[in-house]
């Protein structure tokens, strides 16, 4: 448990509804491998439990004394504090777009919920989830899901974790609203994406009756494996035989002759290296974990790493050191970074009097694929490599 509530996930959770959906035996193949909570997944939470009291004091779903209650308690949590200004600036930012999203800002939206669980039992085994925020308006249901993390860009755009909670709610409240239209939106602060998609009923039940076909299988560890971008954070991924077949794959895209690749072969390799390079990753650290843990794999063992001397007693080192060195060679002074500068004046004193002295320099040409929304990269030319000295 972190420092803040967590919720419980059921095996087919909405957050992973995109693997299962795509490969069902992947939901009983990472159960074998329990999922450990990362200090990501902590500040997600914290910045979650931040979010929703912002949003249940503007529309006053909540009593003063117990919003600075819970309040106080996030804000002398330690991923609060390593970080409060960023989470301060995203939660903010979070209300701002939930309020974006109302037609008319001035009245708090219809039937407006915060962190509400929702079942969807009928569509899918023990289907259940928590929806950061929704609400009504006329005969469209806002769905809004806050994403703390900046690892992976998300999009709205049939977004099968929004859609399941879409079912769960049209379930809950069809006899009391007309919902035609399920519009739904990420808010992903740190990375600048906030992008909404919009479904009517109709496609919306669609999507309810293929997970009604699927959801079973995952629940029952069926039907076929199946790679692809959904892998990425699936625990069963290093024993997966549908990730080592896609090796062989890579072979059979090659032709040998002549025997150095073409541009388009290399094309095909690039396009697989991004997965590659995950799977194979894992496959090592997984053979790691398991020779810790006493199990034998053939031809492989554990060794130390490399390791750098240290002093056993810091302090006795330096007295020592101090009688034979002169105090300006044994230290060095070194400024603090300009993030240290700006977090201990704050953003505002910090544009205020840097503004001018600040600049970002070019960053090492990166390989990206072509539909990256960053510009392509054009190197320096003598001039600019002068203009910033
Ligand atoms: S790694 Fe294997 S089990 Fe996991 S989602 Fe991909 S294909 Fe399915």
């Amino acid at each position: 448990m972190g420092e803040t509530e967590q919720k419980t996930h059921s095996l087919l959770s909405p957050s992973s509804a995109h693997r299962w959906l795509n490969c069902p035996p992947s939901a009983r193949m990472c159960e074998q491998f329990p999922s450990e909570t990362s200090i990501y997944a902590e500040e997600g939470t914290t910045a979650h439990a931040l979010g929703e009291l912002k949003l249940l004091n503007h529309y006053g779903m909540i009593k003063n004394e117990e919003y600075q209650k819970r309040l106080e308690v996030v804000r002398q949590n330690s991923f609060y504090l390593q970080n409060s200004d960023e989470m301060e600036q995203c939660t903010d930012f979070y209300l701002t777009v939930v309020r974006s999203l109302q037609n008319d800002q001035n009245k708090n939206p219809l039937f407006l919920q915060v962190e509400e669980e929702v079942n969807f039992n009928e569509y899918v085994p023990d289907g259940h989830g928590t929806a950061d925020c929704f609400f009504v308006e006329g005969t469209t249901l806002n769905i809004i899901d806050y994403k703390h993390g900046k690892g992976v860009l998300v999009e709205a755009t049939y977004n099968p974790q929004l859609m399941l909670y879409a079912l769960g709610i049209y379930l809950e409240y069809n006899w009391l609203f007309e919902f035609k239209n399920i519009k739904m939106t990420i808010c992903q602060p740190r990375l600048d994406n906030v992008n909404s998609f919009q479904v009517t009923l109709n496609d919306l039940l669609k999507f309810g009756e293929e997970v009604k076909r699927v959801a079973p299988l995952a629940w029952e560890g069926k039907g076929n494996l199946s790679a692809g971008k959904w892998c990425k954070f699936c625990r069963a991924k290093a024993v997966c035989s549908a990730q080592a077949e896609r090796v062989n794959l890579i072979k059979d895209k090659i032709n040998n002759d002549p025997n150095c690749l073409s541009y388009a072969e290399l094309t095909d390799i690039l396009n697989d290296s991004e997965s590659m390079i995950d799977y194979l990753n894992s496959v090592r650290a997984y053979a790691l974990n398991q020779i810790l843990e006493g199990v034998e794999i053939n031809g492989y063992k554990c060794v130390e790493g490399r390791s750098r001397r240290i002093f056993r007693d810091e302090v006795q080192a330096l007295k020592i050191a101090s009688e034979l060195i002169p105090e300006n060679e044994l230290y060095e002074k070194k400024p603090i970074s300009l993030t240290s500068i700006e977090k201990k004046l704050g953003k505002k004193t910090f544009n205020e009097k840097f503004s001018n002295l600040v600049y970002s320099p070019k960053g090492s040409p990166t390989l990206a694929k072509e539909d990256d929304k960053r510009p392509s990269y054009i190197p320096n030319t003598p001039e600019d490599d002068f203009k910033n000295l």
